[in-house]
């Protein structure tokens, strides 16, 4: 690991003024210490934004909610509003990573987490994320690789709060010195590889990520997140679903489906959610959204038993989200 000076800030405006010349924020810093210690990255100064308390705190507004990114994941999936209205983000707050990782990582830092691909988490290899020509995964180890929308690098978002936001319709606030601030949405936070493949998001350098704004669910929503991986604990997802159902009675008014580790950047399943439009949530109907989650879907060498975990975290966690189901006691975390 380089030796790094370190910037401790207390206000916005102080940790803005010192995002410039290479300096990076550090929040929790699991993942940004994980990136450095590994050797695939050498800044020379932090901006440590973990004391800023003004970042931090969830606060219902007559809109819906703002929690500030240094919110941790344990005080989101803790919190009474969240648990009671916002489940699908409880969820995926409670059941990332392990319960000391959820004390120390920040939802702000879990957006903004590089992908987990084993060669880019590697510094033996110099892979087209980090500015080279060649992909590793594509012949090589590709088990935990993306199935959908992967031409250029075929790594899976790792955020399962992205995939709850994006299910909320949240947005993010970013604020800048120059440029004042600006709201972009979830999907929009992120960068595909086919369009740039070294830009992970559309973060800025001397940007701030300074508020997460989730709207005020329709009345009659129910929602749920779960995750599937290969342990228990301790890993990320291979396969993640959030479902935010929109009902009228017994008949799904309008559904939002949206899948983690299934391609590059989180993705909405419209198909699946268009199956479920007009109709009441039962085994069936659930059942034939989850397949057409993966319509579309091209598996790579290794790992095309994503093409049956996806379908049933997708309908699983619809039955969940609708109240017919408890949850999966075979998902993770
Ligand atoms: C064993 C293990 C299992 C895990 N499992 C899961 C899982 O199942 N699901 C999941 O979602 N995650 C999982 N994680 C990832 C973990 O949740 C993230 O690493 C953590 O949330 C990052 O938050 P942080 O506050 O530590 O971010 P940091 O490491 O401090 O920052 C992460 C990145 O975001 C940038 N950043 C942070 N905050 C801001 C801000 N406000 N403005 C601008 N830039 C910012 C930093 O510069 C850095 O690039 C796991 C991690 C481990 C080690």
């Amino acid at each position: 690991m380089n030796r790094f000076a370190i910037a401790d800030c207390t206000s916005v405006d102080a940790a803005l003024s010192q995002l410039k010349d290479g300096a990076v924020v550090k929040a929790g810093g699991v993942d940004l210490l994980d990136r450095m210690k590994d050797g695939i990255e050498q800044p020379e100064k932090l901006v440590n934004i973990r004391n800023i308390s003004g970042l931090r705190g969830i606060h219902e507004t007559d809109q819906g909610l703002t929690i500030g990114p240094l919110t941790t994941l344990a005080e989101i999936s803790d919190h009474p509003l969240i648990r009671s209205h916002y489940q699908i983000l409880s969820d995926a707050c409670g059941h990332a990573a392990t319960p000391h990782i959820r004390n120390m990582a920040t939802v702000g830092g879990n957006l903004l987490q590089r992908v987990q691909c084993w060669y880019y988490r590697s510094s033996d290899f110099q892979c087209i994320r980090k500015g080279k020509d060649l992909c590793f995964a594509f012949e090589g180890l590709n088990q935990y690789h993306a199935i959908m929308e992967y031409a250029t690098c075929p790594s899976v978002a790792p955020s399962s709060a992205a995939v709850a936001l994006l299910g909320l319709n949240a947005s993010v606030e970013l604020s800048a010195a120059k440029r004042g601030k600006r709201t972009v949405g979830i999907r929009e936070l992120y960068v595909v590889p086919d369009a740039n493949p070294t830009k992970f998001t559309v973060i800025e350098p001397d940007d701030l990520l300074t508020a997460i704004v989730i709207p005020k669910p329709a009345a009659g929503t129910r929602s749920a997140y779960q995750k599937y991986g290969e342990k228990e604990s301790f890993d990320w997802a291979i396969a993640d679903a959030g479902v935010v159902l929109e009902m009228d009675g017994g008949i799904c008014r309008r559904a939002v489906i949206t899948m983690g580790a299934a391609s590059p950047v989180v993705r909405r399943a419209t198909q699946a959610e268009a199956a479920l439009a007009g109709k009441p949530i039962t085994e069936e109907t659930a059942r034939a959204a989850g397949q057409v989650a993966v319509q579309g879907a091209q598996p790579l060498s290794m790992n095309s038993y994503k093409l049956d975990l996806f379908p049933v975290a997708v309908y699983r966690t619809i039955l969940y989200a609708a109240g017919q189901r408890d949850r999966d006691p075979g998902a993770a975390g």
